[in-house]
């Protein structure tokens, strides 16, 4: 282990941004931004290999690192002529988490630590008021029970309550019908007097005692071992651990520990505290972005419990009309800092400025003013939606910040995702119900759920719901995962609710000041268009609401969606993106209108039509059920002629979309059985349709049931024991592609036969095909070029790929099958328990949705390079999720694949993820000499 600590201050720091991995995000940025002259209250981390040694060692801090500490705690003595345990100049820290990627809200910060009675005496006389010393005394107490001594918060609810009452009773105003939300309002923590507090103060500690058995701990030193232990522990904690999930953080990083000087946002109204943005974190736009509040401290702005003031004046950057019915921009503009402290205003946004510059890219700021001087507290590259990525990533290209290779690499493929999800129809009916903050873009309906659990519970029920709350909080997180949109009734824009339904890409609706939660059910206060109140509706459990995340409006039942319109930026960085990327991008489409869907966003070709989709409409399903049940083959053929018609059709409709590029048709795959009725109702029906007796038709179906279905009659197995279902097929898409050349457009077909494993199989199949191909091209008149191919989805198929190769003109990787078939584990199965896998690492990731690169990679490398090797030129490509998953396109990046298919709306996050698979495999053959 190198040195444990890292000291910032005085215009010098040991670290700085490259050491993220040693001092987190927030102590590499604190470094980087007191060597870059930005004022910073000065401080110290205590790394992330402190932390795993911390793990290792059964948590116990490593042998030297106290003295360490002590050593940099007479450094920051010295810098700040103050004295930490000291009531003549006492020195109070806070002690933050850090971690190597931004988990916000997920681990633990303890402020105003160093107080006892004696100390908090010596703050009031420093600062000269004891209102503020005692509240930071509260403040303090209350946080470490929570955090350190694990008494949970809201055992000093009551406490707090009281102390209001007393406050109230002191102000003049009468408590005694007031609830505690309303109390909270009347007598907020501004208005506690100095009696109040002290007697709070007395009973939190009463109430610690009472809890753990022991006093409160009063020595400064034994506060700070407790508090750095539990930033420690907090990254173990339950929510953390969600988080690192969800977000793919690996458990091994490890947090770091930044000690820090306090700086007092709460010193008066001229002091305060706020967030900021370089950008607009929801739309990108360029604008200097953000919220704060006088007279307030820490997470006071983030914890949504007073909704924050604006930093600009509306028109030039900020908010307008942050929450509310009626844009108050004029009350806005008045509270906000550029109104209230012009030249802090000024000093911040030259340091945004230089920040962004320095960093290159959108940047998001904590900073506390004590009494007029400012102080930056936290910077870091600022979350955002997929929207706003885009546009940030592309203007910054164009004013020349970054290059466009950096513009593509910025951008998350799977954010772009939701860009092309459904909005608001405009033109739909609807009730307005309220207005609040747009706090993350895109339209939700679903059920009103009051609790993270009730989300849960009932998302697991396949139900859309929509989780309501005051505000949410990091408890909150696996409902907010499970719930469609997020409203809550306080909070800005940077609210917790807001900034993690951004980064999982869900609507939200914040800060909507006219909705009240309480008790299972919602009141909602209506306004007039000026803005009065006209009624209250409740709304309860189980209601239906829709959010409108991008524009802040909750509409009553459910509002009719509209595709999504695509950006001029986004179809800007699309084109950088082509121009970069190698891989070809197809989709899976099996009709017309998914064929012009996948077109629309960008595909190159069908990689995957499945017919078996065709087969299920009311009309076929009919005459494909009396294939399957014909006695002979005569009767079969009847059957099929009657559904030649309507496959042709499919074709033809799906070439015309297609034209000019190649459209893989996979010939039917899935076991006859799934097309038999599956219930008494049923059986009789088609008995009467089709004059068979019913013990007939259900004599059949136990004939064709089998045990195991995902291995048994499928694929082209059907064919060889009843050729004439690929015979039709084969001459449905000939015939379609005869017709539709014949009408000028360029078609490109290619027969793909699925399940296949031995060189004969094919060779059968292939004969079947060109022979009915040469019936059609002489009855027609004309020849089309028609290419046949298999798909490799069984070990042996990728084994023995030399052979099949022989006769199959291209492959295509049908990776959800070959993950099935290289591991032995049934795709309808695996749900119940390859969670448990993942959760045990035994798998980085659902191996269904992220290629098992180590095992079925190497049957995909296999049978690449067996098949190429036979078959020179051979095209292959990737059927299945894998496709459009952007960590399994890197690996067919570098295994050379010629195309991947994907469903149409993860085509754009294909051709993103190809472009940076890209990138990627360049820079790892060595830098390029120009960019
Ligand atoms: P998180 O990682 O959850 O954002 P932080 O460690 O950034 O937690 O702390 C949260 C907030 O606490 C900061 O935004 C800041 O307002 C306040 N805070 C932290 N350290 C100090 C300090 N030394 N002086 C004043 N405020 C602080
Ligand atoms: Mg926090
Ligand atoms: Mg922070």
């Amino acid at each position: 282990m190198g040195r444990s600590i890292y000291f910032f201050g005085g215009g010098q720091a040991d670290g700085d941004a490259q050491q993220k991995e040693l001092l987190g995000g927030k102590g590499a940025g604190l470094a980087e931004m007191t060597r870059l002259g930005i004022p910073v209250p000065p401080g110290f981390t205590v790394t992330t290999e402190v932390c795993n040694a911390y793990y290792a060692a059964g948590k116990a801090l490593p042998a030297g690192v106290e003295d360490e500490i002590r050593a940099a705690i007479g450094r920051l003595e010295s810098l700040l002529d103050a004295r930490f345990g000291s009531p003549e100049a006492p020195l109070l820290v806070s002690v933050r988490s850090g971690a190597r990627a931004s988990m916000p809200g997920m681990m633990d910060t303890i402020l105003n630590l160093g107080l006892n009675d004696e100390i908090a005496r010596g703050l009031a006389e420093r600062t000269g008021s004891e209102r503020f010393a005692l509240d930071a005394y509260r403040r303090f107490i209350l946080t470490y029970a929570d955090i350190v001594l694990g008494v949970p918060r809201d055992r000093f609810e009551e406490a707090l309550g009281r102390a209001r009452e007393q406050a109230a009773a002191r102000l003049g105003v009468d408590a005694t019908r007031l609830n505690a939300a309303e109390l909270e309002r009347k007598v907020p923590d501004s208005l506690l007097d100095p009696e109040s507090l002290a007697a709070l103060i007395q009973r939190q500690k009463d109430i610690v005692l009472g809890a753990t058995g022991r006093p409160f701990p009063d020595d400064p030193y034994a506060q700070l071992w407790g508090a750095i232990r539990a930033v420690f522990d907090s990254w173990k904690n339950h929510r953390a651990q969600v988080y690192r999930k969800m977000h793919d953080i690996p458990e091994a990083w490890g947090t770091a520990c930044n000690v820090q000087a306090m700086v007092f946002g709460n010193l008066g109204d001229d002091s305060g505290t706020g967030v900021a943005f370089t950008r607009d974190p929801s739309t990108g736009e360029r604008r200097f972005y953000g919220e704060w509040l006088p007279n307030a401290q820490g997470e006071d702005v983030v914890a949504g419990v007073r909704t924050p003031h604006p930093l600009s004046k509306s028109g030039t950057g900020g908010v307008s009309g942050a929450g509310g019915v009626s844009g108050a921009g004029g009350v806005d503009d008045a509270c906000s800092l550029e109104a209230q402290m012009p030249d802090v205003y000024a000093e911040l946004v030259e340091v945004q400025a230089t920040l962004e510059r320095h960093f290159r890219d959108m940047q998001d700021l904590e900073f506390t003013i004590q009494q007029k001087k400012l102080f930056l507290l936290q910077c870091r590259t600022g979350k955002r939606t997929g929207r706003a990525a885009v546009r940030i990533a592309v203007e910054m290209a164009k004013e020349g910040l970054i290059s466009q290779r950096e513009a593509i690499l910025r951008v998350e493929p799977g954010s772009i995702d939701q860009l092309l999800h459904p909005s608001i129809d405009p033109s739909a009916p609807k009730k307005l119900l309220a207005r609040g903050l747009p706090a993350s873009p895109g339209a939700a309906t679903g059920q009103v759920v009051f609790s993270a659990d009730e989300a849960e519970r009932r998302a697991g029920q396949g139900k859309a719901v929509i989780l309501v709350r005051s505000e949410t909080s990091p408890e909150d997180i696996h409902g907010m995962k499970a719930a469609r949109g997020i409203l809550t009734a306080r909070g800005g824009m940077t609210s917790h609710a807001a900034v993690v339904a951004r980064g999982m890409g869900k609507s939200c609706v914040a800060g909507c000041s006219a909705i009240s939660v309480s008790q299972g059910q919602m009141a909602v206060t209506l306004y007039d268009d000026h803005g009065h109140p006209t009624d209250t509706i409740t709304v309860k459990a189980g209601d239906l609401i829709t959010l409108d995340g991008g524009t802040g409006t909750v509409y009553l039942g459910a509002v009719p969606t509209v595709p999504a319109a695509l950006s001029g930026e986004f179809e800007e960085l699309m084109v950088w993106a082509d121009a970069v990327r190698r891989l070809r991008v197809r989709s899976n489409a099996d009709t017309p209108h998914d064929a012009r869907t996948a077109r629309n966003f960008g595909a190159e070709g069908i990689g995957l039509c499945r017919t078996e989709h065709m087969f299920f409409d009311e009309e076929r399903i009919q005459a494909m059920r009396e294939m399957i049940l014909a006695d002979g083959e005569a009767g079969r053929r009847r059957a099929l002629a009657k559904l030649l018609p309507f496959q042709r059709g499919d074709f033809v409709g799906v070439f015309r979309e297609m034209a000019g590029l190649p459209v893989t048709i996979r010939l039917l795959d899935p076991p006859l059985h799934e097309f038999l009725p599956q219930d008494e109702a049923q059986l009789h029906q088609l008995s009467k349709a089709m004059g068979v007796p019913a013990q007939d038709l259900s004599r059949k179906n136990e004939e064709l049931a089998e045990y195991n279905p995902m291995l048994g009659h499928r694929g082209c197995r059907l064919a060889i024991t009843s050729p004439e279902i690929y015979e039709m097929q084969a001459r449905a898409i000939v015939e379609a592609a005869c017709e539709v050349a014949a009408a000028g457009i360029e078609v490109e077909p290619e027969i793909m036969i699925p399940l296949s494993m031995t060189r004969r199989e094919l060779a059968i199949t292939r004969a079947l095909v060109e022979a009915v191909a040469e019936k059609v091209f002489a009855e027609k008149g004309r020849r089309v070029d028609v290419r046949f191919g298999t798909m490799i989805e069984l070990p042996r198929a990728a084994l023995v790929a030399g052979e099949l190769a022989e006769e199959a003109e291209f492959f295509s990787f049908g990776t959800n099958d070959l993950t099935q078939t290289a591991l032995g584990i049934s795709r309808d199965d695996a749900g119940r328990f390859l969670g448990a896998y993942v959760e045990a690492g035994i798998f980085a990731k659902d191996p269904f949705q992220s290629l098992d690169a180590a095992g079925v990679g190497e049957l995909v490398e296999i049978g690449r390079d067996r098949g190429r090797a036979a078959r020179p030129g051979l095209k292959l490509g990737v059927c299945g999720e894998h496709g459009g998953d952007p960590s399994s396109i890197a690996f067919f990046e570098r295994a050379g694949l010629d195309y991947v298919s994907c469903s149409p709306f993860r085509v754009p996050v294909a051709r993103l993820a190809a472009a940076q698979a890209a990138l990627a495999a360049e820079s790892s053959r060595g830098p390029r000499a120009t960019d």
